[in-house]
């Protein structure tokens, strides 16, 4: 382990923002370059979703969807060059991405249940009982406000809707008008409800850096989010 990573072995960085403002190319490659671990806890509430939507339970019926919220058993790697996530062994990665998940994931995520279930078990993964762990980056809706508000550093990503949509129908491989209207539809109907959920609705934390994304490249994010990092110790 190099004299950094050791410097950096207990640190918390909390990066939350709007749906596709950048947070998890950053957040990964912030991890990356400095020997950190990674949780997309984003990615955590795709897997509940996915898996009610596997089981047939309506995401419309918050009560339907509280009484299931304790059985799907939730896997995240958190190797931030090779991030996994498993729900009841089954690597979930690729279907939890799917319009589908994209259209019912807000909902989903809304309930009480689903979330202090996967904010205890985000906890547990940022620092496991018994000591010494790695430092991490973890990437949500309220991990600066709610799942680890005593972060080092809390960072609030956003970015214009216009250029968030095109981002993500680009990484989706639809770069056509049509795609591009549509990922903003899906993207902005998601930050209003995330916004407007009654629990841990996404909000700035207290104390956390606004950067907004639409003019920066992914490059200059990753330096100033690293730089405010090392700022701070
Ligand atoms: O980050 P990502 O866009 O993959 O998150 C998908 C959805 O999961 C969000 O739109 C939000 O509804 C939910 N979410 C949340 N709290 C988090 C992370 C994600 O409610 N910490």
């Amino acid at each position: 382990m190099n004299a950094q990573v050791d410097v950096l072995e207990h640190v918390v960085i909390a990066v939350d923002g709007t749906s596709g403002s950048g947070k998890s190319s950053t957040c990964r490659a912030v991890a990356d370059r400095l020997g950190l671990r990674y949780l997309d806890t984003g990615a955590q509430y795709r897997a509940v979703t996915w898996w009610m939507l596997e089981q047939g339970v309506d995401v419309h019926d918050a009560a339907a969807v509280a009484a299931r919220a304790g059985e799907p058993v939730l896997v995240s790697g958190t190797d931030p060059l090779a991030p996994t996530i498993t729900v009841d062994g089954v690597d979930v990665s690729v279907q939890i991405r799917s319009d589908e998940v994209n259209a019912a994931v807000s909902p989903v995520s809304a309930v009480p249940e689903v979330r202090a279930r996967l904010v205890a078990m985000q906890q547990a993964i940022i620092a496991p009982p018994g000591g010494r762990h790695g430092g991490i980056v973890v990437e949500g809706r309220d991990i600066g406000t709610v799942v680890w508000p005593q972060a080092e550093l809390k960072v609030y990503l956003t970015a214009d809707p216009a250029a968030r949509a095109a981002r993500r129908a680009l990484e989706n491989g639809g770069v056509d008008a049509a795609s591009i209207a549509a990922t903003r539809e899906s993207l902005l109907a998601r930050d209003e409800i995330d916004s407007g959920r009654a629990v841990a609705p996404l909000t700035m934390a207290d104390g956390a850096v606004h950067i907004d994304s639409t003019e920066l490249t992914l490059d200059e994010v990753v330096d100033a989010v690293v730089g405010l990092v090392m700022e701070r110790r």
